[in-house]
């Protein structure tokens, strides 16, 4: 590595030279961009980035978690979103609520804007924004880790006051749990003469979540998503325990995120809803998305207008990939499209093994139980 100059281990590093040469300048080294380094100089670097020099040397760069792992630099870090994830039994109020948040405070927020359905969605509390997942329901939030992307930051469990914990209740209780995030409890339709909310109580309690109202630390709100009561509260809820969290991400480097839902549209080709968990994703980005990758063309918000960034925790729609990744992949922005076309060809060569590999395994599955 000695020799190597400050925009090849800029490229290394997955960072914006600039971003070095600022670093160096602050420990008291003056660096251009094409001066090769010496092996002391690199090693501040490294140091500086938490990698020691001899593994940088063995980053597997199609390996796009190495890009999640890592650390940022303490300084860099601004605060972010909260994304939220709504889940729930059925019948107990999920879309009801995702709609009432989006129509009451979305265009409120954004005179003018049209809403559009892209997966995802953002309104402001205060000035504040809060991200939604649009997809309820334990699928996704399980597919969606299943593939690496642990974008939720909060879970809301919605449970019905007239009816009380059932079975999709406990199961998201235990996603939540097994994904480590933390839950606010929405007890839900008690605008209901049947409501009932101090039974959800009781049965919560039973699975661990205890409200504070009972001297336990979990947050209960009572809410009619039909009604708009209580979604205030919720919504202050939210902003309460994203502050606690101190959920933080860096803008100023090139993005990675995951992808919350993709399609193919006839004219448009691969379209793609995705959130940006570090960084900003910017118009002609070279992007490698679970194992397609391209360069990002056009981007809308939810409001249905066309933005060139993207920031951490906002989600944007995108074209211009090569096809449709899958809910769940991770992206990474590359500094040139070199680079991501052949991150891009190696993940699609490897997929392809391994689906291959799967059907041929498959094929003994069936040799063997028609035997
Ligand atoms: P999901 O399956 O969890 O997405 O539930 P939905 O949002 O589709 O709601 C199921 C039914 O409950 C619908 O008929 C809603 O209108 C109704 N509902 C949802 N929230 C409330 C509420 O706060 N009060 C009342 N009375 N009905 C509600
Ligand atoms: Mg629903």
């Amino acid at each position: 590595t000695d020799g190597m100059n400050i925009q090849e281990v800029a490229k290394k590093l997955h960072r914006e030279p600039a971003e070095i040469i600022k670093k160096l300048f602050m420990m008291g080294v003056v660096a251009t961009q094409n001066q090769p380094l010496d092996s002391e100089t690199l090693e501040l670097i490294a140091a500086d980035y938490g990698i020691k020099a001899e593994e940088k040397v063995q980053v597997d760069i199609s390996d796009l978690s190495v890009y999640f792992e890592e650390e940022d630099n303490e300084e860099a870090m601004v605060t972010r979103p909260p994304v939220v994830t709504i889940m729930g039994h059925v019948d107990h109020g999920k879309t009801t609520l995702l709609d009432s948040l989006r129509n009451t405070k979305v265009s409120l927020s954004e005179a003018g804007g049209i809403t559009q359905h892209i997966g995802a969605y953002q309104i402001k509390i205060n000035d504040q924004p809060i991200t939604f997942l649009d997809t309820p329901g334990h699928a996704a939030f399980t597919v969606m880790r299943a593939r690496g992307a642990d974008v939720t930051d909060i879970t809301i469990i919605v449970v019905a006051a007239d009816d009380g914990v059932m079975p999709q209740t406990i199961e998201a209780i235990n996603h939540a749990k097994a994904a480590d995030v933390p839950i606010i409890v929405a007890v839900n339709k008690i605008d209901k003469p049947t409501a009932n909310p101090d039974r959800v109580m009781q049965e919560l309690s039973e699975h661990g979540l205890i409200s504070e109202a009972w001297g336990g630390d979990t947050i209960f709100v009572n809410i009619s998503a039909k009604f708009g009561q209580g979604i205030d509260e919720l919504l202050e809820m939210i902003l309460l325990v994203s502050e606690v969290q101190e959920l933080k991400a860096n803008p100023d480097r090139m993005a990675i995120g995951s992808v919350i839902e993709a399609r193919l549209d006839k004219t448009k080709g691969p379209i793609s809803t995705i959130l940006v968990q570090q960084g900003t994703l910017k118009i002609g980005d070279p992007i490698v998305v679970g194992s397609t990758f391209g360069r990002v063309r056009a981007m809308i918000n939810d409001q249905g207008r066309r933005v060139k960034t993207a920031g951490p925790s906002m989600p944007v729609e995108i074209t211009g990939l090569n096809e449709a990744p899958q809910a769940g992949d991770r992206f990474v922005v590359f500094e040139d499209e070199k680079t991501a076309r052949s991150v891009g060809e190696e993940r699609m060569k490897r997929a392809q093994q391994e689906s291959r590999s799967k059907q041929n395994r498959v094929t003994i599955d069936n040799l063997f139980s028609s035997l």
